[in-house]
Parts: structure tokens; C-alpha cells; sequence
């Protein structure tokens, strides 16, 4: 049998850990298998799918800017993409090319693994940004019964991405945020604010309760600002790797029929990655 073959496709691809991360498992599990990762410009999108269904490829992670184009070049995509209206993840399922999306499930694994306990008598969560990251999150924690506010810079984003995910959703803009922190159980910044190369994020964390959560999907650097300021003030924290771990882990699942580990010596490798970057 020859060697299968899974991609991340995205543009630019360069700064993608996936590999890195589908590799170790490949390893790990002692499968002959390959994961890469290609750069597609948008013009190039139909061309590799066509690729894709000719050699037999077994699946691929979509990232920036194609969660929605890949649509067209698949079969079909699953209830919960539908829902998301974004694909991150395509498996053959029956013989049909399907889009689905594991980043909810890997946002909410990944707090279930670094604050356990965290669900319980947590009822509302208040979202900075309302881009394709928000997208999971909102989805995510609303399939765990909270009640979501979206908060974002340009408001018409946030209430359109709520109209389109439905109830339980609301979007606004950020004269909502001190408001809507006070009542949330739980906190996740989705926008790339405190990246290396990006401006410092600007929430004023006394607006928080002191028992409520403090996420934030920026993982490069592994400890972001408010992330230090969170924990300065005794919050409960997650960090984003965990969520590229726990996404990435069902992605492999789905191709390859078993879940592997989010281990340690998995997440030293790619912290070490992310420091040296
Ligand atoms: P996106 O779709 O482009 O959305 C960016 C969001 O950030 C928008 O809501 C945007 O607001 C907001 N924003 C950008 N600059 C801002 C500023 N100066 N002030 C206030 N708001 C600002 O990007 P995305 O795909 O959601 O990704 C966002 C971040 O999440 C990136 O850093 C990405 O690396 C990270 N991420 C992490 C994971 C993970 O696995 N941990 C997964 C996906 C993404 P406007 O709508 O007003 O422009």
C-alpha cells in the first residue's frame, strides 16, 4: 500500500504547526502516512482538489483564507460546518469528500483538559472579536449551554456572525464589553490581539467576576498579556495551543480511526518551536 497523504492547505502556509504536530502522531502510531502542508492561492483552489481526488489523498486541514471557498470542490459538508458555515477539516466519510469542523470541539476539549470543572454553574460567555475564530468559540460554548455575547470592533460583524449561528448568540459592539464581562462566566479573546507583530490587547479585566475563566486563543507567545494579567489578578487561564492540539487530534482520528494523544512531550515540542520562532 503506498504512503497516504494529508495536508494544511492555506496562504500563506509558512507558520502552520501542524505538520509538526500530525508527523509526531504519524510517528507516534507507526503509519505510513505524511502530513504537508501546501500553499494555495485562491486562483489555485480547483486545481488542487482535483490533485486531491486523483492521487487519493486522505484528507486535509483548511486554514486562511479558504474555510468558506473550499465548499464548492466537496462532496458535501457535515451538520456541524453547516451550522459553523466554515469547513478546517475534509475526510472521506461513505465516499464523499466532506467538510467538517473539529475547531469548537478542540476550543472546548482543551478547556475541559486545562480547567476541569469549569461547566459547572458557568452560564454565560462574553467573545473580543468576531472573526473565524470567534465562529468556533461561539458555537463551541453554546453547544455546553452558555449563552454568548459577541463583542467586536466593527459591531455589523458580530451581529451578522449572531444572526447567522441563531439563538443563544448576540453580537455587539464594544461599548458592550464592560457590560456583557461582568456577567460572563467565562472570557475568550478570538482576535489576534497580543500576537508577536500585533498591537497589545486593551481589556480591562475589573470588569470580570473573580471566579470566571480567562481564555485566549493567541498562542504565539504561549503566555500573552492577557493571559499574565488574568492569572496576576487569580483567574482560571487556557492558552491557545491547546486548542490547535485538540482540534488537530480529531482531525487525525477522523483519518486515521484513532484519537491520538495530546501528550506532554507533544506540547514541549511545540512550545519549543513557538519560542524559537
Ligand atoms: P479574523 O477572521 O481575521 O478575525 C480577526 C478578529 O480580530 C476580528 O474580529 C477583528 O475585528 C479583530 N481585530 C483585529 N485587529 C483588531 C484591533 N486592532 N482592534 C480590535 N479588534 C481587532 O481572524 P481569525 O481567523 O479569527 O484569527 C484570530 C486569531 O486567532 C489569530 O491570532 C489566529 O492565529 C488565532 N487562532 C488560533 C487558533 C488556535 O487553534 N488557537 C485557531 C484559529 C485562530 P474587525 O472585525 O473589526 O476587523
Amino acid at each position: 500500500m503506498s504512503t497516504q497523504r494529508a495536508f494544511v492547505i492555506g496562504h500563506p502556509i509558512g507558520q502552520s504547526r501542524s505538520p509538526m504536530m500530525h508527523n509526531h502522531w504519524i510517528a507516534e502510531h507507526g503509519l505510513d502516512a505524511a502530513y504537508g502542508r501546501r500553499d494555495v492561492p485562491p486562483e489555485a483552489l480547483g486545481a488542487f482538489f482535483e490533485e486531491f481526488r486523483r492521487e487519493g489523498y486522505l484528507g486535509a486541514n483548511v486554514t486562511i483564507p479558504h474555510k468558506l471557498a473550499v465548499r464548492e470542490h466537496l462532496d458535501t459538508v457535515d451538520d456541524v460546518a453547516a451550522a459553523m458555515g466554515a469547513v478546517n477539516c475534509i475526510a472521506w466519510v461513505d465516499g464523499r469528500l466532506t467538510g467538517g469542523n473539529t475547531d469548537a470541539m478542540g476550543l472546548v476539549a482543551n478547556m475541559d483538559v486545562a480547567v476541569p470543572g469549569w461547566e459547572s454553574g458557568a452560564r454565560h460567555a462574553v467573545i473580543y472579536g468576531a472573526g473565524g475564530a470567534a465562529r468556533a468559540a461561539a458555537y463551541g460554548l453554546r453547544e455546553r449551554g452558555l449563552t454568548v455575547a459577541l463583542c467586536n470592533r466593527t459591531a455589523e460583524k458580530a451581529e451578522a456572525l449572531a444572526a447567522h449561528l441563531g439563538p443563544g448568540i448576540t453580537g455587539h459592539g464594544l461599548d458592550a464589553l464592560p457590560a456583557e464581562m461582568a456577567r460572563a462566566d467565562v472570557l475568550v479573546n478570538t482576535t489576534s490581539l497580543g500576537m508577536i507583530g500585533q498591537p497589545p490587547i486593551d481589556l480591562d479585566l475589573a470588569h470580570l467576576k473573580a471566579d470566571a475563566v480567562v481564555y485566549d486563543i493567541v498562542y504565539v507567545p504561549l503566555e500573552t498579556g492577557l493571559l499574565a494579567d488574568a492569572r496576576a489578578r487569580g483567574h482560571r487561564t487556557v492558552d491557545g495551543l491547546g486548542m490547535l492540539l485538540h482540534q488537530g487530534a480529531e482531525g487525525f482520528r477522523r483519518w486515521f480511526g484513532v484519537m491520538p494523544s495530546v501528550s506532554p512531550a507533544l506540547r514541549t515540542l511545540l512550545e519549543d518551536d513557538i519560542r524559537g520562532a
